[in-house]
């Protein structure tokens, strides 16, 4: 297989980088390489990360709690809790509370069309995932 020539390739590798945009990135370099899209650099941004909002850590672990689990605990555990006191790192971004995602702005519009695209894409292929689900299929 070459080595592929596009810089944005490269950050691939970093495990910061979600498995979505890592398919979406690979969607537009396969298109970029067929023709369908002119061949440009990917650049990618920090963001903050949307599954710990920068925190680094979650309490996922603890499911949902409710009000009267919450009422059964004391203020001390209550207070520890809401200082993230028994966080664990985000899976997501790896505790850092950053993740990269790939920069829109050096897109040009063809390949915000190609995203939007692959977005209705996913979406629809969601939602029949989710009906067969439903069906039991
Ligand atoms: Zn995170």
């Amino acid at each position: 297989m070459p080595t592929p020539d596009y810089d944005g390739i490269h950050a691939v590798v970093s495990s910061i980088i979600s498995d979505a945009q890592r398919r979406l990135f690979h969607s537009l370099l396969l298109a970029m390489r067929n023709g369908e899209l002119p061949s440009i650099n990917i650049i990618w941004r920090w963001a903050i990360c949307p599954r710990c909002e920068g925190s680094g850590g979650t309490s996922d672990h603890f499911g949902v709690i409710s009000s009267d689990e919450l009422g059964e605990w004391s203020d001390e555990f209550r207070d520890a809790y809401a200082r993230g006191d028994f966080d664990q790192p985000c899976q997501r971004c790896e505790g850092s509370g950053k993740v990269q995602v790939i920069d829109e702005t050096c897109l040009e519009p063809a390949h915000l069309d190609h995203i939007a695209e692959y977005h209705r894409q996913a979406a629809v292929a969601a939602a029949e995932y989710r009906a067969e689900a439903l069906l039991g299929c």
